[in-house]
């Protein structure tokens, strides 16, 4: 069996030598693997396409301020379209623009940090 070359990893800064006939060694095989079967998971199924970045580019536009700052008295820029009621995969809810609103990224991140904090009680 003539011995196929070992080339070094393609990942960047990696240098571990990978099997033979293979681009990346063990650990980045995997880890490529495990990205790519994240992104498959996430992205399509939750229904953030194309088509939501193209409706919350548009939100965004019409809504262009922060909510919950603005309810403060600030005025914040919005970067994110949230859902008021987390939709979990609810297709019905998650298209219902009237289940959106904008948030700028620090407000978003202690909506989501309380919902997922497992309190076991929600807002709204
Ligand atoms: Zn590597
Ligand atoms: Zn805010």
């Amino acid at each position: 069996m003539p011995a196929l070359p070992r080339k070094p990893c393609a990942f960047a800064r990696c240098g571990r030598l990978t099997e033979p006939g293979q681009r990346h060694c063990q650990l980045h095989k995997r880890e490529r693997q495990v990205r790519q079967d994240k992104e498959r998971g996430t992205a399509a199924n939750r229904g953030y396409g194309y088509k939501w970045q193209k409706a919350r580019v548009g939100f965004l536009k019409h809504h262009p301020l922060c909510c919950r700052c603005e309810q403060a008295g600030l005025v914040v820029a919005a970067a994110v379209v949230d859902h008021i009621k987390p939709h979990r995969g609810d297709m019905v809810l998650f298209w219902d623009r009237a289940n959106w609103q904008s948030l700028c990224t620090a407000c978003h991140n202690t909506k989501t940090a309380k919902e997922d904090g497992g309190f076991g009680r929600r807002l709204t």
